[in-house]
Formats: structure tokens, C-alpha cells, sequence
């Protein structure tokens, strides 16, 4: 790689130092200076609409500047002409080029966003879990056995990933984002439902937060009440974008002996982390960070959504399971690209996806064949695509809930016809002349009990 437009400026901050990067400063990224005019210009035009954040390290040592435009990490990160629909483009160029005010311009990006679907598979409406008549903010709970938390100091990343279906609450609206400054709250309602093993904090990623402020909302786990909660999972894209918090960060030493606080009183500490490609794993200090997490008793597994123009291949999705499972990672979810936000740019048809899996599968080990997927986070549940047959003459594609809002439905098989467009389980039409899935009419009273039930929020 060559680092010159960086190398010409000695006064830049180390990429040791943490130094972001967002929409209002893109100017200030002399790598870019490197890329076509034309290219510099889209990200200008995109990045106002969909979120942009990249830091200094990701800058420095991941994105292949000789090769941007095709470079995995360059499309991770930074926003791309084609992720809107060429009318949202120009409409939004035309007005840039007009020398519109901030709020002119301000205006129509919230127009273009919310075309964009900023809120898909009714996570908000049904998942917030209510306590004496109350509903908790900053909750799901969703299925039965795992309560996700979204702490308020973790509602930001150490960067933006361009795919994010989390995107529209990094984009400044707030009513689409939720979070908890406060634990009595969780703990509480966690007390109550012993059915619940699994607490998993989220974001954003949870790993931006301080140490001390991690220790706030992990630390009561570790009361004899909470037992029943076995497992503390933090989902994390640090990493890829910030191994330094577990190294040299100035509590990092801190960080690792709370995860192994809580492995050594018998919690098991699941780090999920979220990878798109093997060249997430090849930076030296992405590696140290694995060994000092792995030596605290934690264990470190794998997922990520299979993305158009970044993973779109059988070859790169098994390089990745190996090198995870050669560095004592567990590959966990391959998912399928939800529908939202840059969707346009990324998605893949199921047919395809189920084709990138098998291949990908075929050739690893068993140790690798942990992994789960293509599966589809929908509001049913979620939802693998298993398999294309052939059965009476028709082709269908064989599916199976690995989680359902209704536990029954875990590992039903069920079919649906085969369609080599369908990108998403809304798409897809139940095979055999059937006219609904078997879980459609439960599904349906599910949603009828809850949106009575409860007093919610608009
Ligand atoms: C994926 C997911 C979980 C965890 O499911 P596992 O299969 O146990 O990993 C929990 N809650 C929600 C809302 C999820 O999407
Ligand atoms: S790290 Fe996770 S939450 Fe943050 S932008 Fe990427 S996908 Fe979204």
C-alpha cells in the first residue's frame, strides 16, 4: 500500500492517536486527494445523506488507496454515487451545485432518508419490553432468552460502515434511536424473567464507551440474583476499527480485567464481533487485540452480512471462517443484507447468497461449520435460507426459522416458491399453491395482542 498523500503531511496525527473523521471535515482527508474529482465529489453528495465517519487508523492502515475504488474497505467506509437512486443523486448534487443554505440542503436529506425505509422489521413498535405498565427504553426483547441492551454512551461507532441497517439513528434522528442511560431499569426487568440467559449489549458499538462507564452496566451481573444470566454478549466492530481499545488505549488493561472479572465468576463473555472480509484480520494490531481478549477467558464469535461489491464471494467468505478459526475465533452469522438504507447498492439475491454459503461451507473444516446463514433478520424471526429443491415438479427454496417470535417455530421446515430475484423474505410467495406460511396467522395475532396491549410510542 502506499501511503503517500499522508507521508506528504508529517503534521497529521499518528494513526495510533484516535482522530475521527465525518461529513464536515471530509476536506480535511488528504488521501482522498489521490481519487478522481468526479469520485471526491459523490462521497460529498452521498455522505450528506447517509452517515460518514471514518478515524485516522482506518485511513492509514486499512483502505488500499492505490486500488479505492474497488477496495472493500473503501466501500465499507466511505459513501458511493450508486447506494442512492440516480434521481435522490442528482436531485441532491443539483442542489449542492445551486449553493443551497445548510438548511436547504439539511431539509432535503431528511426527504431522500426517508425514502430509504431508516426503520425496517418493526424492531421499535414490537420488541420494547414493558415492566409495570411501562415500557423500558433502550430494551428488546424480542426472543425469549436474550435481552439486548443499548447502552447510551455506545450509540455511536469508531466508524461508520456504509451498509449499517443502523444507519438513520447516526444520522440525527433521534426518535429513531434507541438507548438507556440508566441499568435499574434493565436489571429489574432482568430479575423478573429468569427464562432470560443471554444479555447482549449493543449500539452502535458498546466498545466506544469507557471502561468505567462498561463497568456501570456490567458489574451488577454479577449479582447472585442474576444467576440465570449466564452470558454477557458484546457486539463490536472494534476490531476491525479500533484494536487499540484493547491495547493501548489508556484503560484498555482495565477493559480486559472487567471481561475477565466476569468469566472468572463464571459468566460466559461472548464477544461478537463483526467482520465483512479476511482483511479485517491481517492488521497486526487487530491480532494483539485477539490474544488480550481470548486471555481473559472470553470468547470471540464471528458475524457479518454478505454485501454486494465487498463479500460477494465464496472465496473471500471461506479465507475468512479459516483465518477466524486459525486465530481462535468461532464463525457465528453469515447474514443477509436488510432492507434499508444503501440496500440498492448491496443486496444479493437469496438464490445467490444460498450459493455463496454452500461454496464457501463445502471447503472449510468442521471447525469452521459453526457457522450459520444465510439468514435473514425479519420480523417474524430469523429466518435460513437452506436449500433449493425440486419437489412435484416445482422449485422451492427450503427454509427454517434459527430464531422465531414464537419459539415453536425454531427449525419448522417450510418452502417457498423459487424466485432468483426474491432479496428478502417479503419477496417470497409459499410454494405448493399454499396461500400463507405456516407462522403467518400466529404472526399476525402476535402483532394484533401487542400493538393493543400496549400504550406506544408513536
Ligand atoms: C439475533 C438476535 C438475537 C440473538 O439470537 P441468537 O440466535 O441467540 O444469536 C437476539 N435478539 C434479536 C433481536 C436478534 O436479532
Ligand atoms: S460498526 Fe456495526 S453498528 Fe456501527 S456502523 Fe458498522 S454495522 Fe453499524
Amino acid at each position: 500500500m502506499n501511503y503517500a498523500a499522508y507521508a506528504r503531511r508529517p503534521e497529521l496525527v499518528p494513526s495510533s492517536k484516535f482522530k475521527v473523521y465525518t461529513e464536515k471535515h471530509l476536506d480535511k482527508i488528504v488521501h482522498l486527494d489521490t481519487l478522481p474529482n468526479q469520485l471526491r465529489n459523490d462521497i460529498r453528495v452521498v455522505a450528506k445523506i447517509l452517515p460518514f465517519r471514518v478515524n485516522q487508523y482506518v485511513l492509514d492502515q486499512l483502505i488500499d488507496w492505490e486500488n479505492a475504488e474497488n477496495d472493500p474497505m473503501f466501500i465499507l467506509t466511505f459513501p458511493q454515487r450508486d447506494m442512492l437512486k440516480p434521481e435522490a443523486f442528482s436531485r441532491m448534487a443539483d442542489l449542492m451545485g445551486s449553493g443551497a443554505d445548510a438548511r436547504t440542503i439539511q431539509a432535503l436529506a431528511t426527504e431522500l432518508r426517508n425514502d430509504l425505509n431508516p426503520h425496517p422489521a418493526g424492531q421499535m413498535e414490537l420488541n420494547v419490553p414493558v415492566m409495570d405498565n411501562e415500557q423500558l427504553s433502550g430494551m428488546q426483547h424480542k426472543y425469549n432468552e436474550t435481552v439486548l441492551f443499548f447502552p447510551s454512551q455506545g450509540q455511536v461507532c469508531h466508524s461508520y460502515c456504509t451498509f449499517c441497517f443502523r444507519w438513520a439513528q447516526f444520522v440525527g434522528d433521534k426518535s429513531l434511536r434507541f438507548s438507556s442511560g440508566e441499568v435499574e431499569g434493565l436489571y429489574a426487568y432482568l430479575k423478573q424473567h429468569k427464562e432470560v440467559s443471554d444479555l447482549l449489549l449493543t449500539g452502535g458499538d458498546p466498545m466506544v464507551m469507557k471502561t468505567n462507564h462498561l463497568q456501570y452496566y456490567l458489574e451488577p451481573l454479577l449479582d447472585p440474583s442474576l444467576d440465570h444470566v449466564q452470558t454477557v454478549r458484546i457486539g463490536s466492530k472494534a476490531l476491525t476499527y479500533w484494536p487499540h481499545r484493547f491495547v493501548t488505549d489508556n484503560d484498555a488493561d482495565d477493559l480486559l480485567r472487567l471481561l475477565e472479572k466476569l468469566t472468572k465468576a463464571g459468566k460466559h463473555v461472548a464477544f461478537m464481533a463483526h467482520f465483512n472480509h479476511w482483511r479485517e484480520l491481517e492488521a497486526n494490531m487487530t491480532r494483539r487485540a485477539i490474544r488480550r481478549i481470548r486471555a481473559t477467558g472470553a470468547e470471540i464469535r464471528c458475524q457479518g452480512p454478505l454485501l454486494d461489491k465487498i463479500n460477494n464471494d465464496p472465496a473471500i467468505w471461506s479465507r475468512m471462517w479459516r483465518e477466524q478459526v486459525r486465530l481462535g475465533l468461532i464463525p457465528y452469522y453469515m447474514f443477509v443484507e436488510r432492507d434499508t438504507g444503501a440496500r440498492r447498492y448491496f443486496e444479493v439475491p437469496l438464490a445467490r447468497a444460498l450459493d455463496v454459503f454452500q461454496q464457501a461451507y463445502q471447503s472449510v473444516s468442521g471447525l469452521a461449520r459453526t457457522v450459520r446463514g444465510p439468514s435473514m433478520s425479519a420480523s417474524p424471526g430469523k429466518v435460513q435460507v437452506q436449500g433449493v429443491t425440486e419437489i412435484n415438479n416445482e422449485k422451492v427454496f427450503l427454509l427454517r426459522f434459527l430464531q422465531g417470535r414464537n419459539e415453536n417455530w425454531t427449525r419448522q421446515p417450510f418452502f417457498a416458491g423459487f424466485d432468483e430475484n426474491a432479496t428478502w423474505l417479503d419477496d417470497l410467495k409459499p410454494a405448493f399453491g399454499q396461500d400463507q406460511f405456516f407462522f403467518e396467522e400466529e404472526y399476525r395475532q402476535i402483532l394484533n395482542e401487542r400493538l393493543t396491549d400496549q400504550s406506544l410510542p408513536n
